[in-house]
């Protein structure tokens, strides 16, 4: 079900008006609900429990206090990829035991610090991080645990930009090069192996790549188990996609069973029975359909070629159709009694590629507040203060009631951190 319907011709969240909270918060602001934020994570939770696995939430796809805090309270772990993720999660009440660190650049700061709060592992992406990982642990007297990400060499076919797991690719350890890299990070003292990961891509519509990417990790599982080098958890990464116009995604609980489904079926062959933890690292599932991007419209500007509505949201908030060119529905908060005209919804920002959606239909005018649907996952996280502009407010929606849970950027703040040369 839609958590953004209309009733009456007007767009609401939950049971909240969003003219009301445009009203009361301004505009540009992304809007959450919480019970679709909820019922997505659910739908991994559910089928997961009883069973060894944990979800880690993809904090980066947004990283609100508020939006950690609600999942952790049900149960889920996070997966980071910088130091600061990890002190949003300390901060959000998260649990650093149920943390994954991925990303290819862990600095020896953040190293350090996530060693200090014994996260669940490192998802390690190349031997010279194996090598670091190494010699931080043993500085601080500590072992590290380990998985490796692998990169399976499977086409995930979606946007070059959000292909992970291809060779021409700067993330994880060719599938080939894989059985070496464990051996080398099996004899490091301050090592210890404990998993194998790989994420090989994102807004993925058929899981049929992930399975493919499920058995190649199960081979080399099998080849490393006889080599004496056991593992302890698979970790399938995120990458599950979402609709944004038509697009038809596998459910999650269909993916999910049959993870576990092909896991029992290896168990019973050849794993010997061995128990192991799977970890799910969804990010854009879980968020993306929870948040919706709520702007107003400063101008409408007609044009011989094009009409623009420009409105007083822009790439900054939101970067997905500037970086991706990608499609975000836009629906009319106010539905008017009046043919529609064919409009760009473009931004303030002074970027030819700050456009929000392009050839839309509406019927509006200047002054109506627009909805920028499914901007729940990065949305607010990769926005930025290009312009000077100071970031959205975002809120959360629980039933009839609406929390503040980022207050809008002042103006004067961002250029507090800045000085003038004075000589
Ligand atoms: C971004 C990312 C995810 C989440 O991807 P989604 O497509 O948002 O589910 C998971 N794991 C890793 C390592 C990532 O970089």
């Amino acid at each position: 079900m839609s958590y953004f319907p209309y009733k009456n011709g007007e767009l609401y969240a939950e049971n909240v008006a969003l003219a009301d909270i445009a009203k009361k918060f301004g505009t540009p602001t992304y809007v959450y609900s919480k019970a679709a934020l909820l019922e997505n994570f659910f739908a991994y939770a559910d089928i997961c429990k009883g069973r060894d696995a944990l979800i880690c939430y993809a904090m980066k796809a947004n990283s609100n206090l508020a939006v950690l805090n609600l999942l952790a309270r049900h149960g889920a772990g996070f997966d980071l990829v910088s130091g600061g993720e990890l002190l949003r999660v300390l901060a959000a009440g998260g649990d650093p035991a149920k943390c994954i660190f991925s990303g290819v650049g862990k600095s020896r700061d953040e190293i350090r610090l996530a060693l200090s709060h014994d996260i669940l592992c490192f998802n390690v992406e190349s031997v010279a991080e194996l090598h670091r990982l190494n010699e931080v642990a043993g500085e601080m007297g500590k072992v590290a645990p380990v998985s490796l990400r692998v990169n399976p060499n499977v086409d995930a076919k979606t946007h070059p930009y959000i292909a992970t797991g291809l060779k021409a690719n700067k993330f994880g350890v060719d599938f080939e090069d894989a059985l070496e890299t464990f051996r080398t990070g099996s004899k490091l003292p301050h090592l210890d192996v404990i998993g194998i990961d790989c994420h090989i891509g994102s807004q993925l519509l058929d899981d049929a790549p992930l399975l493919e990417a499920l058995d190649k990790l199960i081979e080399l599982i099998d080849t490393l188990a006889t080599e004496d080098i056991p593992l302890h958890h698979i970790d399938l990464g995120g990458g599950l996609g979402i609709t944004y116009a038509d697009e038809k995604p596998v459910a999650v609980q269909d993916y999910v069973s049959r993870v576990f489904a092909r896991i029992a079926q290896w168990r019973d062959t050849n794993h010997h029975g061995k128990p192991i933890k799977v970890i799910f690292e969804p990010g854009r599932s879980i968020v993306g359909n929870a948040g919706i991007l709520l702007t107003t419209i400063e101008y409408v500007k007609p044009g011989t070629e094009k009409n623009f509505c420009i409105v007083d949201a822009a790439m900054n908030d939101l970067m997905r159709p500037a970086m991706y060119q990608a499609w975000m529905g836009v629906q009319e908060v106010t539905r008017r009694e009046k043919p529609p005209a064919t409009y760009d919804v473009v931004g303030p920002v002074c970027e030819s590629g700050d456009w929000l959606a392009r050839s839309r239909s509406l019927a509006i005018e200047p002054g109506d507040l627009l909805a920028i649907l499914s901007a729940g996952a990065y949305g607010m996280t990769m926005a930025s203060n290009y312009n000077t502009r100071g970031r959205a407010a975002e809120v959360m929606v629980d039933g009839d009631r609406v929390h503040l849970i980022r207050r809008r950027e002042e103006q004067s703040e961002l250029f507090a951190l800045e000085s003038i040369i004075l000589d």
